[in-house]
């Protein structure tokens, strides 16, 4: 049982004889699971050179060419050719028989060109957008459907495993730019990450996934939480550190620990928040300065200090927990959105600063998830709330945890300055 009931009961044939419809069970990802349930149809768009690429890493993977019938898992479409109305057309056509095979938790993927000067090629460039996020809400039973701009020599292996992948499981509906950058293995051996917020919920998950995926993790939280912190540490097989990253001397400590424990660090994860909401109209310097602190301040700081002393690596990757609250504004969280909304703009415009170094910098800003913090919600709010996305529930702390461990291989560098959301696509802010 999950703590969605109306989920569980939904599965129930006669509840869903009543005319619950049925809430789908997303696929997860499982150690040593294959990349796709099924076989997989890829197609291209004139004269669009992914396809090869794609297909050759999905052969890699195991993953079979669908035959001319039958359900697949998963339909990739090279449409980085695509310059005219008229191959617009080409997309229909290759689209509509092809998501009507699409299986349960099955993947749409569309892979388009960044848009150039060329007035009609910006247009499809764009059209292809609106298409990949309708389809993201018409395609059911826990499928979805994303875009990948890929601008040339791009790296999209990375991306496209993931998008794939049953990890992507709650990313849905998103247009994600991806540039050049290198291939690298599917996971994460090797790498040393620092997560802040570690004791507890999404930072808990995002410390036991990269620890899975083979990371060295540095589990960060409050002297408050150091048992659960320690806790987190002892599985994950990592070092755990108690600092308040809102304290003067917190960059220099994180430096010092790094140092010493593990000369450097490849992920860094902002994954420390808090929330003290109230209206605008009510609210006081404290509960305004304690979430800037925390959500917004603390970042900047660490990532200043991490950079000026060349202390992330070159294959740097620095993760940044937003919220679709800071894309889309929330009552009573003025505050928390400013923080939000404060750190995407630090993304965007650090990322083309440390693009030169090998180093990324992107958001991930979760949706709905279920956390301790939704339980406590009233059950109207609590419904509402998990309902409003395509994906009709709640996402889980490893569904942002996973998409974190994919933005922190080393593979992944092609990917910076993006807000990915971890949403369902969800209906808010979107
Ligand atoms: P949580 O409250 O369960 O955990 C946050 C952790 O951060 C706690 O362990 C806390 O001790 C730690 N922390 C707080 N202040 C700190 C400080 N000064 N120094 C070090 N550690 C500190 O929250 P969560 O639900 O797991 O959320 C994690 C992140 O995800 C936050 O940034 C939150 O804003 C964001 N988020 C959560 C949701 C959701 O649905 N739960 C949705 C959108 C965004």
């Amino acid at each position: 049982m999950s703590n969605d009931t109306l989920r569980d009961l939904s599965q129930n044939p006669l509840v869903h004889r009543l005319g619950v419809p049925r809430i789908p069970v997303l696929r997860r990802h499982a150690p040593g699971a294959p990349l796709l349930d099924g076989p997989a149809l890829v197609g291209a768009v004139g004269d669009g050179t992914l396809a090869g690429p794609v297909r050759a890493l999905l052969a890699e993977a195991g993953v079979a060419e669908a035959g001319a019938d039958g359900k697949v898992a998963a339909v990739v479409l090279d449409a980085t050719a695509a310059r005219t109305i008229d191959d617009l057309a080409t997309v229909q056509e290759f689209l509509t028989p092809a998501v009507r095979r699409l299986g349960p938790s099955g993947r749409l993927l569309v892979l388009g060109p960044e848009p150039g000067a060329d007035v009609e090629a910006a247009a499809v460039a764009q059209a292809l957008d609106g298409i990949v996020r309708s389809a993201a809400k018409e395609v059911r039973a826990g499928a979805t459907a994303n875009l990948l701009v890929v601008a040339p020599d791009a790296g999209i292996g990375s991306s496209v495993r993931f998008l794939l992948s049953a990890r992507s499981a709650y990313v849905d509906g998103q247009v994600v730019h991806v540039g050049p950058g290198a291939d690298g293995p599917d996971d994460l051996a090797g790498r040393v990450a620092v997560v802040t917020g570690a004791a507890r919920g999404i930072g808990a998950a995002i410390a036991d996934t990269l620890a899975r995926d083979g990371a060295t993790v540095v589990a960060v939280d409050v002297p408050g939480a150091g048992e659960a912190l320690a806790g987190v540490a002892n599985r994950t097989g990592g070092t755990a550190l108690q600092l308040d990253i809102t304290a003067p001397d917190a960059a220099d400590r994180l430096h010092a620990h790094l140092r010493e424990r593990h000369g450097r660090v490849d992920v860094m994860v902002h994954n420390a928040g808090i929330t003290r909401d109230k209206l605008l109209a009510n609210m006081t310097a404290d509960r305004w300065n304690a979430v800037l602190a925390v959500n917004l301040r603390a970042q900047l700081a660490i990532n200043g200090a991490l950079l000026d002393e060349d202390l992330l690596s070159d294959t740097g990757r620095i993760v940044c927990v937003a919220s679709t609250s800071g894309i889309a504004g929330n009552r009573g969280q003025t505050n928390y959105a400013a923080s939000k909304a404060g750190v995407i703009g630090m993304v965007r415009a650090l990322a083309p600063q440390v693009r030169g170094r090998g180093i990324s910098v992107n958001a991930v800003a979760p949706g709905f998830i279920e956390t301790e913090m939704t339980a406590r919600m009233p059950l109207g709010t609590r419904e509402g709330g998990r309902r409003i996305n395509s994906l009709r529930q709640g996402g889980l702390p490893v569904d942002v945890a996973e998409t974190v461990g994919w933005l922190g291989r080393a593979g992944s560098g092609g990917v910076t300055g993006q807000v990915v959301r971890v949403c369902g696509q969800s209906m808010i802010g979107a």
